[in-house]
Parts: C-alpha cells; structure tokens; sequence
C-alpha cells in the first residue's frame, strides 16, 4: 500500500492519544515516552514528513538504503540503526548512524569501537537483548548482557545508553508485556551491578507498544502505525 503523507499528522495524533492515556494509568509522565518512527521500505519523503510533524529521529533497519536516504534528504535528523548488523557494514554504519541499537555480541562491539576511534566518533549504542527468548529474534540472550556490558564499557570510543528488545510475534498480549518487564528488570539490575546508567529502553512496535509503555518503555519504535501497512 502507498504511503499517503496527509494521513501522517492525524495518525501520530492518535498514537499520541494512546500514549497519553497508558501513561497517565501507569503513573508516568507521557514525555518520558519518545516516538522513533521507521521509515524503513519507505521512500526518503517519509523522513521529511516525520520531520515536518515535529520529529527528530528515524529509525532504519537496513544500512545501505538508509545511506541512500540521508543523501537524498538533507535535514537536520538523527539515524537510528534498528536492524541487525553483519560485520561487512560496521564501517558503514559507524560512519554514518547517530545510534546503532541492535548491538547484541561482543565480536561486534569491540568492531564498532575500533571504527568509531578510526573515524574519531563516540559512537552511542544500545545492547540488544532477547528478552522474549526468541529463536526467531536476534538480540543477546539475558544471561549474556553483563558479559557485553562490561566490555563495551571499557570501550573508550562506545557511549552505552542502553538497552533494546523485540518481543516475539504472538496473539498473547502477555508474551509482549512479560517480555518488556524483564528487558526492565535486567537494566535496573545491571545498573546496580556496574554502577552505570542505563537510561533507554527501546522497546514496543505498532503491535504492542502500550503495553511497552506500561512496562517503561523510553523509546517507541512505531512503523506502520504511523505510515500505513508496508
Ligand atoms: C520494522 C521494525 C519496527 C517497526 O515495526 P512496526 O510493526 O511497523 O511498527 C520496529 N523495530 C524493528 C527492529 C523493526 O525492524
């Protein structure tokens, strides 16, 4: 289906609206939430009607089409890689990405540092964990994330924000919910083990971002609920 940008401002409205309002019920403040709106498969109009409606990152999963896109669009912009990442685009991505949040082995963190001090850059990252256990998911599996968290802490050139999940595909609400509760939970206990901040949680699609919300969810990454079925 074609992506029609007159719909975008009244669909972010009413993803607001529900955002709103799960806030309001879990007792957090609605601005403690952000929209990463994805713009992947999407043409680079779509990265200027997002920043025409007021927002300021996007949110791709491919490295090469997004390069593409920033070349097209010359607009004040952070690039959020979301998508997994092989070895043969770390430069690339370095180079070019604001944010990679989809860092989920040691091999590959220790590759992002080593781009981030040839291109002189602090490269901010997330670790990706796999919170839902499951074998259908990339993502570090929980028991794995100190062990990637204290390497990438001695990184020099790597700034650790935080953490991010996918929870899997199911009909069961609870599966998503049960698996942002312990994306939560294993950031508050590796702050208090590495004596760190772990501010970000980037977690909740188009499919279950309220109950992300709910769970504590900084960052929303929102994809056709905003731009229509892909
Ligand atoms: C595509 C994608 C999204 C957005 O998906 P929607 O269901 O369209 O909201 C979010 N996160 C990742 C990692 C994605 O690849």
């Amino acid at each position: 289906m074609a992506f029609s940008p007159e719909d975008f401002p009244e669909r972010l409205e009413r993803v607001r609206e529900r955002i709103r309002s799960v806030a309001n019920t879990a007792g957090r403040s609605p601005d403690s939430v952000r929209i990463l709106p994805v713009t992947k498969t999407l043409p680079a109009s779509a990265v200027c009607t997002a920043v025409a409606a007021g927002l300021d990152m996007v949110g791709e999963n491919r490295v090469q089409e997004a390069v593409a896109k920033m070349k097209e669009v010359d607009l004040r912009v952070s690039w959020e890689l979301i998508g997994h990442l092989q070895s043969n685009k770390v430069r690339l991505a370095v180079e070019h990405f604001d944010r990679i949040q989809s860092v989920d082995t040691i091999t590959r963190i220790e590759q992002i540092n080593r781009h981030a001090a040839e291109a002189d850059k602090r490269m901010a990252i997330l670790i990706q964990v796999n919170a839902g256990r499951d074998p259908a998911k990339f993502g570090a599996d929980l028991s794995q994330a100190p062990a990637l968290l204290e390497r990438a802490l001695s990184c020099t050139n790597l700034r650790i924000d935080g953490l991010m999940t996918i929870a899997p595909l199911s009909d069961d609400p609870e599966v998503a919910r049960h698996t942002f509760a312990r994306l939560r939970s294993c950031r508050d206990s590796l702050e208090q083990r590495f004596g760190c901040r772990l501010a970000e949680l980037s977690m909740g699609m188009s499919d279950d971002f309220e109950s992300a919300v709910r769970e504590g969810s900084t960052l929303l990454r929102l994809g056709s609920v905003l731009f229509g079925p892909r």
